[in-house]
């Protein structure tokens, strides 16, 4: 399998959210087993053939305390790529379910990533919300959906051919057809696609207007607006906004010196100089 994914050119995505102990929390096999095992052998196997792979790590209330600890074990499985995607859940009644990420924690665990990271990985681990935010902080488009000044990037294809403008929102109302019946292109140009791509509230949220991190965050993820009946509320503060603010006001000045290295072409790891 790995030489048949290796010779395809397939870039694979795998889930580790930690070490044995954190990742076996939540994620289990049928039998009920923590799945950690499997998941190194796979990551093995795409290691010995040299397949591409980026880990995606979701933080949520369990590991959501040890950034530091997580980030160091998956470097010391050997991983460059690493992905990490805060887990928020609305609950009925409850606001968010208990597995969730508070905003505090969210915002320390990725600021004890960076902190890990600056002191001795920069140019050697790639974290897509470090690069994205450099390539902001130098006026480039964010890659990532979440911290674009639109919705729109994040278009899923389930199992049968079935397209949805976004992977939280799979209902009736966000599909935009079947790719059996309908090229690509005409999916995305439809008028559902369309209106949910200008779904973000940062217009109309005074506290992300007045915010001085937005050039950076753009209000994050609609579908982390949630109120505290558990409803999805546009509307609604972003349940970790204090976490975005944190962490963006943290890196602020370490993106300014890397910034500088970037326009004096010279390697990242030099940014103290511009501190
Ligand atoms: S709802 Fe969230 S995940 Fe979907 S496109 Fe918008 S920002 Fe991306
Ligand atoms: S940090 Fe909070 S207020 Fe600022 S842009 Fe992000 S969600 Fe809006």
């Amino acid at each position: 399998m790995g030489a048949f994914l290796k010779q395809n050119h397939f870039l694979v995505g795998i889930s580790i959210d930690g070490d044995e102990e954190l990742h076996d929390y939540y994620r289990k096999t049928k039998a009920g087993r923590g799945s950690y095992r499997q998941v190194i052998e796979g990551l093995r196997v795409l290691q010995r053939h040299q397949v591409e792979t980026n880990v995606l790590t979701v933080i949520q209330n369990h590991n959501g305390g040890h950034g530091r600890r997580v980030y160091q074990h998956l470097k010391s499985l050997g991983v460059q790529f690493i992905q990490f995607i805060p887990i928020v859940e609305p609950e009925k009644g409850k606001g968010v379910s208990s597995r969730s990420v508070s905003d505090i924690q969210f915002g320390q665990f990725m600021i004890d990533v960076f902190e890990a990271w600056r002191e001795a990985d920069i140019g050697k681990i790639f974290i897509s919300h470090f690069d994205n935010a450099l390539g902001m902080s130098l006026g480039m488009p964010s890659n990532i959906c979440v911290h674009s000044p639109q919705c729109g990037d994040n278009i899923v294809m389930e199992h049968n051919g079935d397209v949805y403008s976004c992977d939280h929102f799979v209902y009736p109302e966000f599909k935009l057809g079947n790719l059996k019946q309908k090229d690509y292109p005409d999916l995305i140009e439809t008028p559902i696609q369309q209106q949910f791509s200008t779904r973000k509230p940062i217009g109309s949220q005074l506290h992300c207007m007045r915010c001085d991190q937005r050039d950076l965050c753009n209000g994050a993820c609609p579908a982390q607006r949630i109120n505290d009946e558990g409803e999805l509320a546009i509307d609604a503060k972003h349940v970790l906004c204090a976490g975005y603010y944190a962490f963006f006001s943290h890196l602020r000045p370490y993106l300014r010196a890397m910034g500088e290295c970037v326009r004096r072409n010279i390697p990242a790891t030099y940014y103290q100089k511009f501190l």
